[in-house]
């Protein structure tokens, strides 16, 4: 496979990287992400790819076909039927509609709430960031207001076991639209 061209300024691409939610990209070769100073030195110019969905081995309740695990173009991330397509024109889904959003894990802990004693439980966002909440804590669809020890505390980056490292995805242009 010959090397591609930038479009913006002929340099040849760089080698394919992935981000951590997944998504693939290919930058130019003379443009560089500077940790430091948190910018893009050199040409700017990224080429997103498109994700892959991943079949799940779980049946869609709705309709029992497959679900397939999807990514929107913010990393967020999905279950959504195989049998769901998005038709551009019209806006509306082809097919069965069911979507389940994933919204980040919990993890139980060996710690006791300061505001009421019950278990504390560690909540990692679908972005990295994590948080110690109660295990009484809870979201009522209904009247759409939090239940239960409102008690919270967000763990700072530099309190993760692993120190995270975004390498400047958030920073990136945005994705063309189609
Ligand atoms: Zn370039
Ligand atoms: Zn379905
Ligand atoms: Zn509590």
């Amino acid at each position: 496979m010959a090397d591609e061209m930038c479009p913006k300024c002929g340099s040849p691409l760089s080698e394919i990287t992935v981000t951590k939610t997944g998504r693939k990209l290919q930058r130019c070769s003379t443009g560089s992400w500077d940790p430091k100073t948190r910018k893009n030195l050199g040409c700017d110019y990224v080429k997103w790819f498109e994700v892959e969905p991943q079949e799940l081995h779980e049946k869609c309740p709705k309709c029992g076909n497959k679900l397939i695990l999807a990514f929107t173009r913010f990393g967020k991330k999905m279950k959504k039927c195989s049998t769901g397509i998005w038709d551009k024109e019209t806006k509306k889904v082809i097919g069965c509609d069911y979507v389940e959003w994933i919204n980040g894990t919990t993890q139980p802990l060996d710690e006791e709430c300061p505001q009421c004693g019950n278990k504390l439980v560690l909540f990692t966002t679908v972005n990295g960031k994590k948080m110690k909440k109660c295990s009484t804590a809870g979201w009522d669809k209904v009247v759409r207001k939090p239940t239960g020890c409102p008690y919270v505390y967000w763990l700072k980056p530099s309190e993760y076991e692993q120190k995270s490292d975004s390498g400047g995805e958030e920073f990136l242009p945005p994705e063309p639209q189609e």
